[in-house]
């Protein structure tokens, strides 16, 4: 492995670690649920155990598997919904990071007869293209069940699952992480309209065109990181010397 690559691997390793970690605090993650980044060289992604725990997640700990599902470096087993990371990964090249998580808030949205998950906050219009919801209940165990759930999420960027949770997918873990928080509170921002009684206005097709002119997507998630990091460190959730810390 070339020095190049052995720092960008670092890298990844110490994001996929505190993103983790900040989406524990930020009640994304919980107990379960996990983060997937492809590595340098289009052969294997970083993903952690399914036993290390997402509140205390190192970076050294992540495993290496490729896209057989083969472990091929660290210590422990793979998570139960591999093959979900794994077909989303196969199918969509260009996706670079993906999240599966059981945010309460978005499998609400899969339980509500007559209520979808509308386009409320500006920030939501990274979904756009639409937030299909993917049959399947269960957990994500078998290679036909991950093909079926990327089938389901198609072009989109992210995928809830009926009376499971949320997949959603980016080009980065930065992206990824300042995704899955707009996510939350824009389903936020509907369930309180929703909890209000009043009908909920979601953002019209004319509206979407004016957030998009003005949309910096690459300078919002180094602005969020960077938020998210240096907070992660002043709350000791993310310890200091991973070499997150002024991106
Ligand atoms: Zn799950």
């Amino acid at each position: 492995m070339s020095s190049h690559f052995d720092a960008v691997h670092q890298r990844l390793r110490a994001e996929v670690a505190a993103a983790t970690r900040i989406l524990v605090a930020e009640g994304i993650l919980d107990y379960s649920g996990h983060v997937s980044t492809r590595l340098p060289g289009g052969e294997t992604f970083l993903i952690q155990t399914g036993l290390d725990s997402r509140a205390e997640l190192r970076p050294e700990r992540l495993l290496v598997v490729d896209y057989e599902g083969k472990v091929v470096q660290g210590e422990g087993n793979v998570p139960a919904e591999l093959a979900l990371h794994l077909e989303v990964l196969k199918a969509r090249p260009d996706v670079e990071s993906v999240l599966h998580c059981h945010m309460e808030l978005a499998i609400a949205f899969t339980m509500m007869k007559g209520v979808k998950l509308h386009l409320m906050r500006a920030r939501a219009v990274r979904w756009e293209s639409g937030i299909p919801t993917h049959p399947d209940p269960s957990h994500i165990k078998l290679p036909e069940q991950g093909a079926a759930l990327a089938r389901s999420l198609g072009a989109h960027h992210a995928l809830l699952m009926r009376g499971h949770g949320l997949t959603l997918v980016a080009e980065s873990v930065p992206a990824l992480l300042v995704d899955a928080v707009h996510f939350q509170e824009n389903a936020q921002a509907m369930m309180q309209v929703l909890q209000s009684g009043a009908e909920p206005e979601p953002l019209t097709a004319d509206e979407l065109v004016q957030i998009n002119k003005h949309e910096m997507r690459a300078f919002h998630i180094g602005k969020l990181w960077n938020y998210y990091v240096l907070q992660g460190i002043q709350q000791k959730v993310v310890p200091p010397d991973w070499g997150l810390s002024g991106t």
